[in-house]
């Protein structure tokens, strides 16, 4: 298994902005408002209750944290240190007890304990990954027989490097120049390719929409920019 699948400058810019990480007027701020929409569709699914959950790339755990709030246990992991540091320090403040965080990569973590979660999310990460076929199968080693596998990331199309990259990064600002790099998008016939490699059953995929006036973000069947994919591992 590759165990070096990390770019060391994606989490140099990750760890530079962590102490932001949950002021949701920051960089940040599209994950802050994307949040509630994605745990919803996600519990919807899988229902979180009960549940041993593995959040890849959590960063300064947004996502981790609010399905600790519905799961049994949440574990958190990413590569880059300060990002973990912000999330294990904002866990203690909310007084979120059954989240804990991991400084290890998905495949590492696949090779020391596989089919251990009930459910696997891997958010707005793969696109900062070099090799994310590699994630995806870890992933899916990670997950229990019958679990759950969610994954988020940016389509590469025209519109998305207009909408993902021009207009997010440029016009709008909603995320530093330099965020996003469009080689690395990937479509979802790409990612549904690399899910079913690995030994997953593709479920479902929604697309997520921003209207730039509104500030506003819904779920839609309009995967052309940002989208997520709902996968299960065969029982
Ligand atoms: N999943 C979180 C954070 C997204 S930001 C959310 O959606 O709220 C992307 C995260 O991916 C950053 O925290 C970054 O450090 C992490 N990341 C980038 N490359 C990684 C790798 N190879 N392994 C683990 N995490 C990585």
């Amino acid at each position: 298994m590759n165990t070096a699948n990390v770019d060391a400058q994606e989490l140099a810019k990750f760890s530079e902005l962590a102490h932001r990480w949950w002021d949701p007027d920051s960089e940040f701020r599209p994950l802050h408002q994307i949040n509630p929409l994605r745990l919803d569709w996600i519990d919807g699914l899988a229902s979180l209750g009960g549940k041993q959950v593995l959040d890849v790339g959590c960063g300064g755990g947004i996502l981790a944290e609010s399905m600790a709030g519905r799961a049994d246990r949440v574990t958190g992991i990413d590569l880059a240190a300060r990002p973990l540091g912000v999330a294990r320090l904002h866990a203690l403040e909310a007084g979120v007890l059954n989240v804990d965080y991991r400084e290890i990569a998905a495949e590492a973590l696949a090779a020391e304990s596989p089919s251990s979660f009930d459910v696997v999310t891997c958010m707005e990460m793969l696109e900062h990954v070099p090799d994310p076929a590699s994630t995806v199968r870890a992933c899916t080693a990670l997950v229990k027989p019958g679990g759950w596998v969610f994954f988020s990331t940016l389509n590469r199309n025209p519109k998305s490097f207009l909408f993902a990259i021009v207009g997010a990064e440029y016009v709008l600002r909603l995320l530093p120049r330099g965020t996003h790099e469009y080689a690395r998008f990937i479509r979802p016939s790409e990612l549904a390719r690399f899910a079913r490699d690995a030994g997953l059953d593709v479920q479902t995929m929604k697309g997520m929409e921003y209207n730039p006036l509104t500030r506003r973000y819904w779920l839609s069947a309009d995967t052309s920019v940002n989208y997520l994919l709902a996968c299960r591992r065969p029982a």
